[in-house]
């Protein structure tokens, strides 16, 4: 099967964000059918739509035979595994994986939006996936490089 380079957005920001985020970033490493993970740098903010303490947020890439579907569902996985309660729209949460890219495909399903519809308006993804992947593309919206001045009022701090 064809393996496809796909982008992963996470973020954590209740209880040991760090230890979460690098429990994620493990267990996206695990997951079957995927190789070649690299993560990006971390990188703090203040939640946005979001209420509750700041946000830790990564972008992970990987290759993978995995369907988006079949991604998506691997990703709830580990979500739930952590706990993620979804209580109400944009709650808090231990967790939080997206599927930001599919390689270049556009993507419209019930439960699947690929490129991830918010993506380009978020320094949040937007400075990781810069860091991770200064070539990047987003389908239909453009190079990340060109996008992230929009965001550039948005407060952002790396993690070392
Ligand atoms: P958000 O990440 O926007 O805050 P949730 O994580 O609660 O919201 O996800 C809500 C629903 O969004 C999921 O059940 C999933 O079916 C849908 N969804 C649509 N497109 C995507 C995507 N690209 N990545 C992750 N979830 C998506
Ligand atoms: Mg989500």
């Amino acid at each position: 099967m064809t393996e496809t380079l796909v982008y992963v957005g996470l973020g954590a920001n209740l209880g040991d964000a760090r230890s979460v985020l690098a429990a994620a970033y493990a267990e996206l490493q695990r997951l079957p059918q995927t190789r070649g993970h690299r993560c990006s740098p971390w990188f703090r903010t203040a939640p946005i739509d979001s209420s509750g303490p700041d946000y830790l947020n990564a972008v992970a890439c990987f290759d993978t035979t995995l369907s988006p579907q079949a991604l998506l569902d691997a990703l709830q996985r580990i979500e739930s595994a952590h706990g993620r309660e979804r209580p109400y729209r944009n709650a808090p949460r231990t967790l939080d994986l997206d599927v930001l890219l599919y390689g270049d495909q556009s993507i419209a399903t019930p439960t699947l939006s690929v490129p991830h519809p918010r993506m380009h308006l978020r320094a949040f993804v937007l400075q990781p996936l810069e860091a991770l992947a200064p070539e990047a593309v987003i389908p239909g919206r453009g190079p990340v490089s060109t996008l992230l001045p929009s965001v550039a009022g948005q407060a952002i701090e790396r993690v070392d």
